[in-house]
């Protein structure tokens, strides 16, 4: 059996994960299917999305010994001067509600006019091997934000990103439309050898 660990808690990024590497008949494995007790929270300090892809990949791959690959990922709006960015997941507390964020986004955004609320999502892989120095690939996907949530897919800040070319919230599109265009798979098309991560179990 071929598996891969990525060093994240999120359910709506392991799934989009899972889409990605299932047909390679790789097992995805995340640090929700590893015991809590054998790996702690790492603290997001890093100042950009590189840096906390790389805390995460780079201390979970130490303290399992294997590679590791991270994703740190989030919304940059032009508008709010690139927030909230590095701290979306966090954007309303710490009790990192999608819910909430999408609310404070709102509104923040409550006296722009539509034309100026393009945004786009970014995404950071980190890739890091033992004994490896760690390798970052990016992805992003411009839009814009609406001005309701629409949508029940996906995760996030998902049913208030409509992408370019689109009508809809990304929340309204499937999971395989999302995985198209989405930064995080533009980011995956990127990875080079992304098979030295696979172990054989
Ligand atoms: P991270 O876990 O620190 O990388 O935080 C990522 C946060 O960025 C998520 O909790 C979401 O708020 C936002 N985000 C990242 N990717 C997506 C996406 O694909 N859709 C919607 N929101 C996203």
């Amino acid at each position: 059996m071929k598996e891969i660990i990525i060093a994240t808690r999120n359910q709506g990024k392991v799934k989009e994960f899972i889409d990605f590497f299932q047909p390679y008949g790789v097992n995805v494995q995340s640090l929700l299917d590893i015991a809590e007790q054998q790996l702690p929270d790492i603290e997001e300090t890093g100042n950009s999305f590189a840096e906390n892809a790389a805390l995460k990949a780079e201390q979970i791959a130490e303290m399992l010994n294997r590679p590791v690959l991270a994703d740190d990922s989030g919304l940059v709006v032009d508008a709010l001067d690139g927030a909230p960015g590095i701290y979306s997941a966090r954007y309303a507390g710490e009790d990192k509600s999608d819910e909430a964020n999408n609310q404070k986004l709102l509104q923040k955004l409550q006296d722009v006019p539509q034309a100026e609320r393009t945004a786009r999502f970014v995404c950071v892989l980190a890739i890091a091997i033992p004994g490896e120095k760690t390798k970052f690939y990016e992805g992003t996907c411009e839009g814009e934000i609406s001005v309701a949530p629409h949508g029940e897919n996906g995760f996030g800040y998902d049913p208030l990103f409509i992408p370019n070319g689109y009508q809809q919230t990304m929340a309204e599109l499937s999971a395989s439309e999302k995985n198209q265009i989405s930064h995080r798979s533009n980011a995956i098309k990127q990875l080079e050898n992304w098979d030295k991560l696979v172990e054989h179990k």
